[in-house]
Parts: structure tokens; sequence; C-alpha cells
């Protein structure tokens, strides 16, 4: 039972968490006794920020940030500002980001971040002194050393500036590597904007290799023309795939010929603009799931293929943009009719994996050029992939447990290293 802020009776993990670590302990790669600490986060604080509105009022927001487990480094996760965060959801997306850390290999820990709070109903203003009151009550929970938070779900790139700047406020100091995901201009690394797509487009890129199969004959439908959506589709059309399908909040588009995705990305501005193509005809948000695709790639949100449509799916596989937009019973039973899926924590890893580029330049006062942060994302998902493609094959298992295997192992060899197994 969790009451309306996610606090639970249970001491111990989430029920996703949970299942998760239940899934990999048959692995002889994993720990049993580690299994039991990563059933714990290490740390959360739960603050209510008040935040004078522009009326003069003052209002009360619950507010969360949870380290789940910092063996292998400072921990990383994003902030999120939303009316649905809790406490419960806070420590699921701070566990699988200490996976997605672990997968990629970069030196973090995992953790997230969130404000319960509609912020379509704040103006700018009250908005800014949201942000800085979450980075004031935070201060001393992150740090470049501690935790670094970023960009999620209704936060961006001026957020980030604006916690930067409030943080460095309260520590007299400069501390650029405190938060990621800030403006180029302030700190910020380049390419860090479009990363999560172009990630992606890498772990097409292997995939499709693996298969043997022809970029310019392999069809793709993209569920969300946001962020990671518009890039991802920018860079598979350049690199020659067909993207056949597109969509957003209003619904699909379809062109078997392939969408004109430059000139879509040039001029896309709200959700609906796809009509602006002419050629092709509109399909509704469920056909672009149950096309007869390639490969279907969700970029959208959480829990879109499940067991509402799960029966319904054509596509020969999945690669998960977005994070969690597959079901645990859609899983086990795209599983079963031999439909493979590259999970989340590895296809959208461009993003984390950029921040850690940031936090490096931030770190050593050096800044990179565009083309050197690409080259060295492009390096991290080819090996994080092939990585996880050796576990897979080795275990016998799906892609998807092969990098909770690989993610595991890896947190649990730095527990070891500590004395804590
Ligand atoms: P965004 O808000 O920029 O875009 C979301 C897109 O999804 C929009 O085009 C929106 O119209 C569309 N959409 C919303 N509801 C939809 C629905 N029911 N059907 C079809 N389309 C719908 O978000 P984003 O940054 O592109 O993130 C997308 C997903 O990727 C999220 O799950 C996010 O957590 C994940 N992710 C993002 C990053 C990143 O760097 N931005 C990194 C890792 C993971």
């Amino acid at each position: 039972m969790s009451d309306d802020l996610g606090n639970n009776d249970r001491e111990t993990v989430c029920g996703v968490c949970e299942n998760l670590l239940e899934k990999v302990k048959e692995s002889e790669r994993v720990d049993k006794k580690g299994i039991e600490l990563l059933k714990r986060p290490k740390k959360s604080l739960n603050v209510s920020l008040p935040v004078k509105m522009d009326d003069g009022a003052v209002e009360i927001f619950p507010s969360f940030r949870m380290q789940y487990n910092d063996a292998r480094g400072p921990t990383k996760g994003g902030i999120r500002f939303h009316p649905k965060v809790n406490r419960e959801e806070v420590q699921e997306l701070s566990f699988l980001m200490a996976l997605k850390c672990a997968v990629a290999d970069i030196p973090y820990g995992g953790a997230k971040g969130g404000v319960k709070v509609d912020p379509r109903e704040l103006s700018e203003q009250e908005k800014e002194r949201l942000s800085r009151a979450y980075a004031r009550a935070y201060s001393e929970f992150i740090g470049p050393e501690k935790d670094v938070p970023a960009p999620d779900m209704n936060t961006n790139a001026k957020i980030m500036g604006w916690m930067r700047d409030e943080y460095e406020q309260v520590e007299g100091e400069h501390a650029p590597g405190v938060i990621t995901g800030k403006p180029v201009e302030f700190g910020g690394s380049k390419a860090r904007s479009y990363a999560t797509g172009l990630g992606g487009s890498h772990i097409v890129d292997q995939f499709v290799d693996d298969r043997g199969w022809k970029k310019e004959e392999t069809t793709i439908a993209i569920q969300g023309f946001g962020n990671v959506g518009s890039n991802l589709a920018r860079f598979l059309d350049k690199k020659g795939y067909k993207v056949v399908a597109i969509s957003d909040s209003s619904g699909g588009w379809q062109d078997k010929n392939g969408i004109d995705v430059q000139k879509l990305f040039e001029e896309y501005e709200s959700p609906g603009d796809y009509k602006k193509l002419g050629e092709g005809e509109k399909i509704s948000n469920h056909d672009i799931l149950t096309m007869d695709v390639d490969i279907l790639m969700p970029a959208a949100i959480e829990d879109q293929i499940t067991e509402e449509n799960m029966e319904q799916i054509q596509a020969s596989a999945i690669i998960e943009m977005a994070n969690g937009p597959t079901s645990a019973e859609a899983d086990e039973f795209l599983k079963e009719q031999g439909i493979p899926i590259v999970p989340d924590i590895l296809a959208n890893a461009g993003g984390v994996t950029t921040s850690y580029f940031e936090w490096l330049q931030n770190l050593s006062n050096e800044y990179w050029s565009e083309e050197k942060v690409r080259e060295k994302l492009e390096d991290y998902m080819v090996s994080a992939y092939k990585e996880v493609k050796e576990v897979q094959e080795e275990e016998e298992v799906s892609m998807r447990e092969a990098s909770y295997i690989l993610a595991i192992e890896r947190i649990m060899e730095a527990e070891k290293a500590r004395g804590n197994l």
C-alpha cells in the first residue's frame, strides 16, 4: 500500500526493482548476497518546498531525491516536474538509472528526483522560484562528486541553468559539474541536445548489422516526435534507413515509400505538423504500434506495448527509446513469440553518456568539439551493445535480461571492491 506521495509500507524495494532482481538471480554471474544489497536504496531525502506565487500566496510542493546506489561513482539521474511524481516512482527510476549507467559503463551510480507539481499551472517566474527552491533545499545532498542531476520530464536546459546558479550561490563557488543538460553557453556539452536519438541510431546500426539486413530495405516506425523521436528519425534517415511511420500525441503518419524526415524535422513545430508533408496518410497511435515493419521504436511515453495490443504486434523487432514502453506481460509474451527487444537501459543510454561527457568537460574546464563528442558517443554505444550481446549469447537470455545481468554484475564488482560483499 502506498499513500498519495508514494510512501509505502514496504521497507525494501519497489515492485519493478524486485521483479527485475528476481529475474537475474539464476545467472551464475550474479552474486546472490549482492541481490539483497541492491534491494534497498542507499539514501533519500524528501523536502516540502514553500514557493511564493505571483499573487503573493505561498504554495507547498512535495519534492524528492533518491540516491539508489553509488558503488560505481557519484549518482546520476534527472529531476522531473509532474503532478504524479511520488516516492515509489522516484525509487524505481533511480534503480533503473543505476543499471543504465552500469550498462553504458560510465562511472556513475543511479539517482532520480522530482517535484509533485503541474508545471503548466506555473508562470515562468514561479517555475524559476520552484527550481531555485529545489536546488537550495538539496544543496547539501547533491554535488559534482556526490550526486549530479539532469533534466527529465518537463524540465530543460534553462531550469538546469537556474539550478546550477542557485547551487553556486549557496556554496559560494563555481561548480558547473553539479548538474548536466545545461545550456551550451553555461557549461553544457555540444551534441547533448540530440544525443539520445543519435545514440539510438548507433544501436540500430549494430542490430541491423548483426542480422545482415540492408539499411535501405529496413523499415522503421517511430512512436513520438519529441526530442528523442525527432532526432532519432533524422539520424536514421541520414544513415539510409526507411522511416515509414512516425507519430506524436495527435496521432501518426505513414508513407510506405519512406517519409521525408529532413523536411519534417526542419518544419515541425507542434503535434500534427506532419500533415504539412502532403505525401502519405494519417494513421492512429494504435496503428503505428501494430504496423508490419522491421523495427518498431517507441520513443514517446511509458506503457505503450501492453496486454491490450501485444498480440497484434507485427514488427520483427522492437528497440525501446522511451523509458519503460513495454509492460512486463507484453515483454514475456513477445519473448515467447521470438520478437527481440533491445531494452531502454541500453538503447536510450546516449543521453546519460553525453551528460557524463558534459561533466568531464566541466571538471577539467576543457570543452570538446561537437565532432569529438559524437565520436566518443558512438564508441560507448557500440561497446555497450557488443558487451550486452556477449552476455546474451553466453547466458542464452533476452537482451533485456542480459543488460540487467551485465549491469548488476558491474555494480557488484564495485561493491566487492569496497568490501561490502
Ligand atoms: P518529449 O516530451 O520531447 O517528446 C515526447 C513525444 O511523445 C512528443 O512528440 C509527444 O507528442 C509524443 N507523445 C506523447 N504522448 C503520446 C502518445 N500517447 N502517443 C504517441 N506519441 C505521444 O520527450 P523526449 O525527451 O523525446 O522523451 C521521450 C521518451 O524518451 C521518454 O520516455 C523519456 O523518458 C525517454 N528518454 C529521453 C531522454 C532524453 O535525452 N530526452 C533520454 C533517455 C530517455
